[in-house]
């Protein structure tokens, strides 16, 4: 098969459903696909029918609603299409009504408290906008997998989809007046567009087994970096090895056929870090394409021997991985609206749209951190390696200098030389290198997009897509207010875009920042201009508690109080869950594994001082102090760490574990390699 028939060829593509429906079956869901439209009950029972052909042919017994719950995973229960024919044989089945709506008894998952027990149930309904696909194991065994959402008995949100189609819906209602204010022609459904580049990391599956910290928190809580890490950064963008290309050509293989464009791969600044990026497309569909990707980036790695580690912080002392989360709008013309236009009247579309990003993120800051909080990302988020804790925003110098000439109002001469007037003249174009590549800006214009660095590896990019739509959707609809209340007060159009673009930009420039993001200096400015930066993830969860957020939520219909609160409570619990897990599995290898090997080689060196006495040996003892020093500090440490374990108290276990890998990692430098209990980071580092 070729590579253009294999695409989408796991997938119940618009192809596929040609083949396997009626024509006016295949008219109907076309319509429910693309326009978001209700689905027509009548034609479910032929769809459902034409899926299960489909899917057996392909091998699938079973298929399976597919959803996002709160854990931030994927969760799926298989059915079989076979039911007993009472006739001592079985027959195949697959209703309309088991496609459109499941009843998986999910109530385990979490829902901060928005399910009593007595009402456990949670629903799944059919997402006819997301197409269903087939999954394969590394077996062959298939499942027909249907994108759904997962709700509650009174149809509460408890997955990540439903907020994000929520917030689709709100963002293209505003979209949708700014085209009808500026006169925007076409009638196509707006819609928001991602391309999540997806970093990760590779070890040996073999040495990974041996790291009980890898195996059980997906990083590694002891370790000291090897002498050789990325300083020479010639891993960034460096050939790349055998296995691992391998590796990689099989995962764009598997997407492909799951209809997943994948298509830039490449290695990453630290060693073993790797880095997947697909075309951008629909926003909904990405966000579960990426949800797939990292399921196929572990399924795979296992057939080459490999483990596939989307922790955010796996190794200390290099760099962790994030999602780079792309961000633009396709408006009711089909075109990419954060590309500055070629009319004049385009350029004060465009800059209606990117002033109301800027005053969106500036009002929201805390919200957008607080969707890319997590117990892993804090790690990167807190340190100078990754986009800091605090929000700001990147437009490049050219920009930067429009958006300045804008605030003083009058039409001066751009740096290109053309000049610049809302409604009257050009703005100079924006080639994408133009915007010299900020690498320390959480949020910077790449010159036709957004692009939201936070975002943690492991996370799904549905949480901070639904903040992003909704906060551009409320400051656009402030803004468009503010537009008609001027106009319809006799100002005319282009008067009144400019004199609110101006006020919008006064008010929130404090945001935009073109320098270092991590220098200290940067720190004290942030602070100075009122920017919050908020390192650790109680603190940036505090946001899903303000009245301010609760608002906002509830005006656009993303999320109730009910909902919201939720979040904040099942965030609140996953981090200490998993700081606790975390200290419980350091304190176990500390006693168990690391402990017990300190003291023999201790009490060898110890030996061997006494049978050197007859020759002069201050190094061999003052090694051997050192040793047992290391040894009696360790027990000591491993006492206080129990205590923080006891104390439940996360900050007193993230202080333990620190300190009990600060007497391991120095161990590790003392203690024969032939002894060490553990592959160290060298092993892991340099897979091929
Ligand atoms: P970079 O130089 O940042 O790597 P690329 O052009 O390679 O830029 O794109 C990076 C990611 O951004 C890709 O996943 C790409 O599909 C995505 N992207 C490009 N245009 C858009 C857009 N209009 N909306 C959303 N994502 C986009
Ligand atoms: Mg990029």
């Amino acid at each position: 098969m070729s590579i253009q028939e294999e695409f989408g060829s796991l997938v119940f593509n618009t192809k596929t459903m040609s083949k396997y429906l009626s024509h006016k079956t295949y008219e109907s869901l076309l319509a429910t696909m693309e326009n978001g439209t209700a689905l027509d009950a009548t034609i479910a029972d032929e769809v459902a029918s034409g899926m299960k052909t489909w899917a057996m042919e392909h091998g699938a017994t079973h298929f399976t609603h597919w959803f996002q719950p709160l854990n931030g995973t994927t969760a799926e229960k298989h059915d079989a299409f076979y039911n007993p024919d009472f006739k001592g044989g079985i027959v195949a089945s697959f209703s309309g009504k088991e496609l459109i709506q499941g009843e998986p008894d999910a109530s385990s998952f979490p829902s901060g408290g928005l399910r009593a027990t007595f009402e456990a149930r949670g629903y799944t309904a059919w997402d006819p906008t997301s197409p269903a696909f087939i999954k394969v194991n590394n077996d062959g065994v298939a499942v027909l997998c249907i994108p759904t959402m997962f709700y509650g008995y009174h149809g509460e949100a408890l997955d990540k989809k439903i907020p994000l189609l929520r917030a689709q819906v709100a963002l293209a209602k505003q979209i949708n007046r700014v085209a009808k204010l500026f006169g925007v022609p076409g009638d196509k459904r707006p819609f928001a567009t991602l391309g999540p580049e997806q970093e990760y990391f590779l070890v040996d599956a073999e040495v990974y087994r041996q790291r009980p910290d890898l195996v059980q928190t997906g990083r590694t809580l002891f370790g000291v970096r090897p002498a050789r890490h990325q300083q020479l950064e010639d891993h960034y963008f460096g050939k790349i090895k055998n296995r691992v290309l391998s590796f990689m050509a099989e995962v764009d293989k598997e997407l492909w056929k799951l209809g997943v464009p994948a298509k830039t791969r490449h290695n990453e600044v630290s060693p073993a870090q790797f880095e997947l990026a697909p075309v951008f497309e629909e926003q909904n569909l990405s966000s579960d394409h990426n949800m797939l990707t990292m399921e196929v980036l572990q399924t795979v790695a296992e057939r080459y021997g490999l483990v596939c580690l989307l922790h955010e912080k796996p190794f200390d002392g290099v760099n962790g991985s994030g999602k780079h989360n792309n961000w633009s709008i396709t408006g009711p013309d089909g075109k990419n609206w954060l590309s500055p236009g070629k009319t004049p009247h385009e350029n004060a579309q465009f800059l209606t749209v990117l002033v109301s990003i800027i005053k969106g993120v500036d009002t929201y800051a805390p919200l957008l951190r607080a969707t890319v909080a997590s117990a892993g990302n804090d790690h990167r988020l807190g340190a100078n390696e990754a986009p800091p804790a605090i929000i700001s925003i990147f437009l490049g110098e050219q920009l930067t200098d429009i958006i300045n000439q804008l605030e003083k109002g009058k039409p001066t001469s751009t740096k290109s030389g053309s000049t610049m007037e809302i409604g009257v003249s050009m703005l100079p174009p924006l080639p994408k290198d133009a915007t010299d590549r900020n690498r320390t800006s959480p949020f910077a214009f790449t010159g036709n997009k957004f692009e939201f660095r936070a975002v943690g590896s492991e996370q799904n990019c549905a949480t901070t897509n639904t903040a992003l739509n909704t906060i551009v959707a409320w400051a656009l609809d402030d803004v468009l207010n503010q537009i008609e209340a001027l106009t319809s007060k006799g100002t005319d159009f282009n008067s009144a875009v400019q004199s609110v673009l101006q006020k919008e930009i006064k008010d929130h420039k404090r945001v935009l920042f073109d320098g270092n993001g991590y220098s200290g200096d940067w720190e004290a400015e942030a602070a100075k201009r009122g920017l919050p930066n908020l390192k650790t993830t109680p603190e940036a969860i505090e946001a899903y508690r303000d009245p301010k957020v609760i608002e906002l939520y509830k005006k656009y219909s993303v999320l109730s109080e009910v909902e919201l609160e939720s979040r904040y409570v099942i965030e609140k619990e996953k981090y200490e869950t998993m700081i606790a897990l975390e200290a419980n599995c350091a304190l176990m290898m500390a006693k168990t594994m690391y402990l017990p090997e300190c003291i023999s080689y201790a009490a060898e060196l110890a030996d061997s001082c006494a049978s050197l006495t007859d020759y002069v040996h201050t190094g061999v003892s003052a090694l051997a102090k050192s040793a047992a020093e290391n040894v009696e500090k360790l027990t000591q440490e491993i006492d206080k760490l129990e205590k923080a374990i006891d104390s439940g108290d996360s900050a007193a276990e993230l202080a333990g574990m620190k300190d009990v890998r600060s007497v391991v990692d120095a161990l590790e430098r003392i203690v024969p390699d032939s002894q060490w209990p553990v592959p160290g980071y060298g092993e892991m580092f340099f897979v091929g």
